[in-house]
C-alpha cells in the first residue's frame, strides 16, 4: 500500500495554487498593449489568433486566452519584447513548438506568448571544433540533417525531433533515445547567448569543451523551462556520426525480466547507445494500431542499439547477455530491419493515444531499481483501476507510465481526473521511494509543481525562488511553472 502525500505537501500544493495564483494576477489595456504590436516585427491579438499557441501538447489549457502572441524574428524582437513585458509587468511564456508535455508553455489571460518557430536558422557548424551555432526555433532533427553533411550528428534525440526545437530542448533540458550513450541536452550545451527578463543579453560559457569561471550560470539555464531568460542562440557540440549501427530485438515475458535483462547489460562490458524496454500492454496497443503481432511474442520488447566501430561484435555480447532470459533474441546491423525494429518503441505513444487521452509521466530511478519501479507502476494500476501503459529509456532508468484516460482520442481532457491525479501522485511517490526523482526529461512545467518540494526539500525550494528571483526580479518569466 502507497502511502498518502504527506499532510505538508497537501498544504504546501495550496499554498502553491496561491502564490501562482498572485503570480499571475496581471492585466493589461490595449492602449499599452499597442506599445508592444508597434515594437516587435510580427504578431496577433484576439482569441482566435492565439489559441493555436496557448497550449502545449499535454493538453494543459490556462485560464482565458493570452493578450497576444509575438513571432520573433530576431533577438531584437525578444529584447522589445521582455524590455515592454518588464516595465508594464506582464507574464511572457515562451514557446518553441509546444510539444512539451508538462504544461510548460501554457499561457493564458493577461499573458504574452514570445513564439520563437521562426527563428530558426543553422549559422555555423564546425566540424573540427564539433559545433554548431543555432537560432533556438531550430527543429531538433533538422539539425541531426545538417550535420550529417559533415559526418556528424547531434545526440539528443527526443522522440519529438521532427517537432520540438532546439531551444525548448534546452530549456526543458530534454532526453531521448540515445541517452543511454550520450546523455541529454545538457551534455551538448557549450554555450547560450540569452536575454534576461529586463531585456539585457548575456553569453553564458565559453564555448570551449572545457571551462571553469564563476558558477556553472550555463547549466542553470538547460533545463529553467523558460523561467529565467529566453535562449536566444546556442553553440551546441556535434559528435562523429557513427560508422555503424547494430540493433538487438528481444521479447520477455515479462517487464520485470526484460527490465532485469537491460540492467545485466550494465555489468557486461558493453555501451549500447539505445536501450528502450516497452510493456505488453503498450504493445497490445501498437498491434492495434499497426497490424503487427508483438504482444503474442512476450510480455515485454527491449530494442537495444550499439554503434560506431565493433557495432556488430558489441551486439552479439548484447545478445549473448539477453538471450540467457529472453524468450526470442534477433540481431541485425542492416539498417532499414533496425529502422522496422525501432519503430514498435517509436509507435508507442501513438499507440496508446489511439486509445484515449494520456497523461504521459516521466519518472526516472537508478537503473539497478528499474525492474521494482515497473512492478510498482504495475501495482498501483492493478490496485486503482487506473489503466497504465508503461515504457521506458531503460538505459537511463527513465520510466514513461502513461496514464489512460477515457475520452475520445486527440481530444485533450482540461481538468485530469481525481483517480488519474492520484495514480500520477502514487507514481511520483514511487519515484522517491525508489531514489529516483519525478522527471527525468519532460521537466515540471504546470502540472508536477506541487511535487517539487517534496523532492528538493523546503531549504532547496527556497534558494530556487531567490534564484528566479535574483534573474526575474519582477517575476514576469513564466510565473507559475518549473519552481
Ligand atoms: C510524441 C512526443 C515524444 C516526446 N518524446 C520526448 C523524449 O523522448 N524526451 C524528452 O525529453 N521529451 C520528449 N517529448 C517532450 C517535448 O518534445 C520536449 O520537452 C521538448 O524539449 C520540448 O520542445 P519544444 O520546442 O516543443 O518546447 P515547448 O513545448 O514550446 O516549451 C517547453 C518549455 O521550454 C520553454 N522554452 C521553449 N523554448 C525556449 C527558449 N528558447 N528559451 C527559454 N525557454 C524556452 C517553454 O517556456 C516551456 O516551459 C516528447 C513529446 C512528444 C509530443
Amino acid at each position: 500500500m502507497t502511502n498518502p502525500p504527506p499532510t505538508n505537501l497537501l498544504e504546501d500544493a495550496a499554498a502553491d495554487a496561491g502564490f501562482a495564483a498572485a503570480e499571475r494576477a496581471f492585466s493589461i489595456d490595449t492602449a499599452t498593449l499597442q506599445q508592444l504590436l508597434d515594437a516587435v516585427s510580427s504578431a496577433s491579438v484576439g482569441a482566435a489568433q492565439t489559441a493555436a499557441v496557448a497550449s502545449d501538447r499535454s493538453g494543459t489549457a490556462g485560464a482565458g486566452h493570452p493578450e497576444a502572441v509575438v513571432y520573433a524574428h530576431s533577438v531584437d524582437d525578444v529584447v522589445a519584447t521582455l524590455t515592454f513585458a518588464n516595465e508594464h509587468r506582464v507574464p511572457v511564456v515562451t514557446r518553441g513548438s509546444g510539444s512539451g508535455l508538462t504544461g510548460g508553455a501554457v499561457a493564458g489571460a493577461g499573458e504574452i506568448v514570445l513564439d520563437l518557430s521562426a527563428l530558426n536558422e543553422i549559422r555555423d557548424i564546425n566540424p573540427v571544433d564539433g559545433t554548431a551555432y543555432v537560432e533556438p526555433g531550430v527543429i531538433t532533427a533538422d539539425l541531426d540533417r545538417a550535420a550529417a553533411a559533415h559526418g556528424l550528428f547531434f545526440a539528443p534525440d527526443p522522440g519529438s525531433v521532427e517537432l520540438s526545437t532546439v531551444g525548448g530542448n534546452i530549456a526543458t533540458n530534454a532526453g531521448g533515445l540515445r541517452g543511454a550513450k550520450y546523455g541529454v541536452t545538457r551534455d551538448a550545451v557549450l554555450a547560450l547567448d540569452v536575454v534576461l527578463a529586463d531585456g539585457r543579453r548575456l553569453h553564458l560559457g565559453p564555448g570551449t569543451v572545457k571551462g571553469v569561471v564563476g558558477y556553472d550560470l550555463l547549466s542553470l539555464f538547460v533545463g529553467s523551462e523558460g523561467t529565467l531568460g529566453v535562449v536566444v542562440g546556442a553553440t551546441v557540440r556535434l559528435l562523429p556520426r557513427p560508422v555503424a549501427q547494430a540493433t538487438a530485438a528481444a521479447f520477455f515475458d515479462s517487464v520485470a525480466t526484460a527490465a532485469r535483462a537491460s540492467v545485466a547489460l550494465a555489468t557486461a562490458r558493453v555501451r549500447p547507445s539505445v536501450v528502450e524496454l516497452v510493456d505488453g500492454k503498450t504493445l497490445g496497443a501498437i498491434d492495434d494500431l499497426r497490424g503487427t503481432d508483438l504482444a503474442s511474442r512476450g510480455g515485454a520488447f527491449l530494442l537495444v542499439q550499439t554503434d560506431g566501430f565493433g557495432a556488430l561484435e558489441e551486439i552479439e555480447v548484447v545478445a549473448e547477455v539477453l538471450r540467457r532470459t529472453a524468450l526470442s533474441v534477433e540481431t541485425s546491423d542492416d539498417p532499414a530491419t533496425a529502422a522496422a525494429l525501432s519503430a514498435a518503441r517509436r509507435d508507442a505513444l501513438p499507440a496508446i493515444e489511439a486509445r484515449g487521452w494520456a497523461l504521459i509521466e516521466d519518472i526516472a530511478v537508478p537503473r539497478s531499481r528499474l525492474a521494482e519501479a515497473f512492478e510498482g507502476v504495475a501495482e498501483i494500476s492493478t490496485r486503482t483501476g487506473v489503466e497504465i501503459y508503461a515504457f521506458a529509456h531503460a538505459g537511463d532508468g527513465n520510466v514513461h507510465p502513461i496514464i489512460l484516460v477515457p475520452g475520445a482520442p486527440g481530444v485533450a481532457v482540461t481538468t485530469v481526473p481525481p483517480e488519474a491525479q492520484a495514480a500520477a501522485d502514487e507514481l511520483f511517490e514511487l519515484a522517491l521511494r525508489l531514489g529516483g526523482t519525478l522527471t527525468g526529461e519532460h521537466g515540471i512545467g504546470l502540472l508536477k509543481r506541487g511535487w517539487v518540494e517534496r523532492e528538493v526539500g523546503a531549504d532547496a525550494r527556497q534558494l530556487l525562488r531567490e534564484v528566479k528571483n535574483l534573474f526575474d526580479p519582477n517575476g514576469i518569466l513564466n510565473p507559475g511553472k518549473a519552481i
